[in-house]
């Protein structure tokens, strides 16, 4: 599959673009590109224009929607995939019904679009040699639940293949020195004829001289040996937005492999490892944690205090707290990482309350015990006797 424009290069667009400047810049596109205006064209023609439309659309689709743009923006592709190519495959729409769209007020419906059967990929049939894309490179970092909580930004050491600076990635000192490649005449794919029992069948596969690049070189640069690549060793910042769970996937795009004579960077690809808390525990956006008190504690009230993310948090537990109880901390777990960038709220911490029934006791706690056996014991007049017929519907 060919590789993919980023978004705002499609629309011709700063990341930074404002709303407005995404529909102008898509409103472009479209009165450009829109196949009703290329009927009388050449098929080349017909069939890049259709491509263009198709791409400006896609990155209008996501560019438009906060949320999307919101995501597209941190996590790439992987991002917003299922946004693109589903909702694309049964016809164009009008082109008066967009433009109408687009400055008429209601937006986000493209729901009339699609039909792009039998044209291949994006950007697929392409004449001549296809661009080389250097390889991903996939990478963990971890991180702790304090860093999530705000977000944080890690280094991570890689090593990957660089354009050599000898040669500028060209494989060779002298620019004279590459050549067409002989064997597919530059277009980095050969074709084989297959005679089976149906027929003759034609197919391509990667041109075996050139890795596909189209280019052979004469004269090879000595540092890379004509790879036009040096391995390095280098460090990458990574920002991690707040929320994050173990196992996502944040892309840094053109952070992989550089691609062999000036194709296109692969990315970096980094996968949260999330490192268990010694006290907390994570669901989602909320966080769980127990703690054991005294039944002298529980009967008389108190003052704990619990381990939150932004810091200790004081909790005052009330004279005669049961065991089992639940507290909530609202607001003291975590954002949610889809909110990035919205008015996400954040999860609620909950604290669970343990009486603590000791089953030895010491002569002296015995003796305290003791005293206490006659003057609080269950009575069935008093006004927190609710509290034991609640209790006890659940045998
Ligand atoms: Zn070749
Ligand atoms: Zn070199």
């Amino acid at each position: 599959m060919a590789e993919k424009r980023d978004y705002y290069e499609v629309l011709g667009l700063q990341k930074g673009a404002s709303a407005d400047d995404i529909k102008g810049a898509y409103r472009k596109a479209a009165l450009k590109w829109h196949p009703d205006r290329w009927v009388s064209g050449t098929d080349a023609e017909k069939r890049t224009a259709e491509e263009k439309f198709k791409e400006a659309s896609e990155a209008y689709s996501v560019l438009s929607d906060p949320d999307k743009r919101a995501k597209y923006d941190q996590f790439g592709f992987a991002g917003v995939d299922g946004a693109a190519g589903q909702d694309w495959s049964q016809g164009f729409g009008n082109l008066n019904d967009i433009l109408n769209n687009l400055f008429g007020g209601a937006f986000g419906g493209f729901g009339g679009f699609g039909g792009f059967e039998g044209f291949g990929g994006f950007g697929g049939g392409q004449q001549g040699q296809r661009v080389q894309r250097g390889r991903d490179i996939r990478t963990r970092v971890k991180v702790t639940l304090e860093e999530i909580a705000n977000g944080c930004e890690k280094e991570v050491t890689i090593e990957r293949n660089r354009p050599c600076p000898d040669c500028d990635g060209r494989g060779t000192r002298n620019a004279s020195d590459v050549r067409t490649c002989p064997t597919c005449k530059g277009t980095g794919s050969v074709q084989h004829v297959t005679n089976t029992l149906f027929g003759r069948t034609m197919t391509s596969s990667v041109c075996p001289q050139c890795n596909g690049t189209g280019k052979v070189v004469t004269n090879p640069c000595s540092t890379c040996k004509g790879t036009g690549l040096v391995r390095k060793k280098e460090t990458v910042k990574v920002r991690i937005p707040a929320g994050v769970e173990d196992g996502m996937q944040l892309t840094l795009r053109g952070e992989g492999h550089a691609a062999p004579q000036g194709g296109v960077n692969g990315d970096l690809l980094v996968i949260v490892e999330e490192q268990p808390h010694a006290q907390l525990k994570r669901e989602g956006n909320n966080l769980f944690y127990t703690r054991v008190i005294s039944v002298a504690d529980a009967m008389l009230g108190c003052e704990i205090q619990v381990p939150g993310l932004d810091g200790p948090q004081r909790l005052k537990l009330d004279p005669g707290t049961q065991s089992g109880t639940v507290e909530r901390l609202r607001g003291k777990g975590l954002p949610s990482v889809n909110n990035y960038g919205l008015s996400g709220g954040r999860g609620d911490l909950y604290v669970k309350i343990l009486v603590w029934i000791p089953r030895k006791l010491s002569r002296s706690e015995r003796e305290a015990v003791e005293k206490m056996r006659d003057s609080v014991r269950p009575d069935p007049n008093r006004d927190d006797r609710a509290l034991f017929e609640k209790e006890s519907q659940y045998f």
